[in-house]
């Protein structure tokens, strides 16, 4: 297939350009000036004329497809539920419902999806839970949605090998944990298992190494997955310092911080993600720089679960990668990067007087999409508009009224609240929205599934929160005397 969006702005070093851009096979063949001279070095390529499909790019805005670089797709079945609690308790709620079945991962896979393209993504970084004794079902259901659909997935499937409860650190209490319902072996053997079967980046499917974070995971899993990492070229992500209570937690595992731990035992690398990066020190800081690897900002779940404000401004004056994640739907409680990028820009904004180190809205374009790309170790395929790099685009319609007045594009895309703005959008030369509307998957019929499968819900109660908010609230030093979450 082959595309010439005629007429489109485009931003450039000084504003804006009106061009045309052609999209042949799954790249991006040409971009050429319409109204501006040809001869300008911003431009390469030339356009054959009339090939393909031609799309009216007239009032339209084309950028680089954005990564929604964290998330996990199968927590929108409980988003909107989970009460305002910290990270440690929202975990043990979500660990409380009941086990979801194959299809209900499809579905989500397939919702979250859909919101991430319509809110400006072409790739999503899905660190998948998987249903215990149905791992490799679990991730075939999501790649399942993700290929139909048509994203550009990276799929961690989420391991660990220790039990929720050590991933609250003992403070002076004796604590015993359950074994881990899974192996270190096991697990290992699953990663194995999931790249054999579904590792398949030219098809738009990639494996990543994904334990969960130092919190809940042993050295031994770390290893197993760098093993695997180096083996197979693979990416790797983690959680990383999400909350306070990490913080201390490494500590009391360590003896020294959870950042110097992973460099220690070799995680940390230019191909390695790690999402939240809320409680880092200066020296943590230098780490993540020297060692290039990537932040992920999930500024929706970082407030919504009280971690903290990420010192994003500190990690690109250090200059670490930055990219943006919604996080999964349970804590966010949506999957609208554009909301997750504003929010991640001017968040920081209150943190730091000087308003040069401010995050810019088209600093925050860059940063998530080349930001995403760079994250993924395909840079040098995706995340900026570039002659021979891949079609993941996205076309937004600068009439839509949420945009209008007209004033600066990628102003109002990022500092206001785009409403259905998303034209058009092509993964690897391939257009799955136009006019507004996904074109691979019928979403009426998606609707009506989630609808049906469903029922509204309130006052949950979870057995496992209260077994363990009062050791929680005494470790974190809060006062003992409290309201039961629930009560
Ligand atoms: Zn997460």
């Amino acid at each position: 297939m082959s595309f010439t969006i005629q007429n489109v702005l485009i931003p450039v070093d000084q504003g804006y350009a009106t061009v045309d851009v052609q999209i042949e096979g799954d790249r991006i063949a040409a971009i050429s000036a319409t109204n501006l001279s040809s001869s300008s070095p911003s431009y390469q390529g030339g356009i054959r004329g009339g090939e393909g499909t031609v799309v009216d790019g007239q009032h339209k805005l084309l950028l680089p497809g954005f990564v929604n670089a964290h998330t996990h797709s199968s927590e929108m079945w409980q988003r909107g539920i989970i009460p305002p609690v910290p990270l440690e308790l929202w975990l043990a709620e979500l660990y409380d419902f009941v086990p979801l079945d194959t299809e209900q991962v499809y579905l989500t896979a397939l919702g979250t999806a859909v919101e991430t393209m319509l809110s400006g993504g072409t790739s999503v970084v899905d660190h998948l839970v998987l249903i215990p004794g149905q791992e490799i079902e679990t991730i075939a259901a999501a790649i399942r949605a993700y290929q139909e659909i048509g994203i550009r997935a990276f799929i961690g499937p989420l391991i660990q090998d220790e039990s929720l409860t050590a991933g609250i650190p003992n403070g002076n209490a004796k604590r015993n944990h359950e074994t881990y319902i899974r192996s270190t072996e096991a697990t290992l053997a699953l990663m194995q298992e999931a790249v054999d079967k579904f590792h398949n980046p030219e098809a738009g499917v990639n494996i990543l190494v994904a334990p969960t974070g130092i919190q809940l995971c042993s050295d031994a899993l770390f290893a197993g997955c760098i093993e695997l990492s180096d083996r197979y070229n693979l990416c790797r992500h983690a959680h990383l310092l999400e909350t306070a209570a990490q913080k201390q937690l490494a500590q009391e595992k360590y003896g020294y911080s959870a950042v110097e731990h992973l460099q220690k035992i070799g995680y940390l690398s230019p191909r390695t993600s790690l999402a939240h990066c809320v409680w880092l020190s200066a020296d943590d800081i230098a780490i993540l720089a020297q060692t290039r690897s990537t932040v992920v900002h999930n500024p929706l779940s970082n407030l919504r679960l009280g971690s903290g404000i990420a010192p994003i401004l500190k990690y690109r004056q250090a200059g670490v990668n930055v990219a943006f994640g919604c996080d999964g739907a349970a804590s966010n409680d949506s999957q609208d990067l554009l909301e997750a990028i504003k929010m991640g820009s001017i968040l920081h904004n209150i943190t730091d007087l000087d308003y040069h180190h401010w995050i810019t809205p088209r600093q925050a374009v860059e940063m998530a999409s080349l930001g995403g790309a760079m994250g993924l170790n395909v840079a040098d395929e995706l995340g900026s508009l570039t002659v021979g790099k891949k079609a993941d685009l996205v076309l937004y319609d600068l009439t839509n009224l949420s945009l209008l007045p007209r004033t600066d594009p990628i102003g109002l895309l990022v500092l206001g609240r785009p409403t259905n703005a998303v034209d058009s959008v092509w993964v690897n030369g391939k257009r799955v929205v136009a006019d507004s509307k996904v074109t691979t998957i019928d979403v009426d019929a998606l609707r009506k599934e989630l609808f049906d499968r469903s029922e509204w819900s309130t006052n949950r109660k979870s057995p496992t929160i209260e077994q363990i908010e009062a050791h929680y609230r005494s470790v974190m030093g809060l006062s003992e005397k409290f309201q039961q979450s629930y009560s």
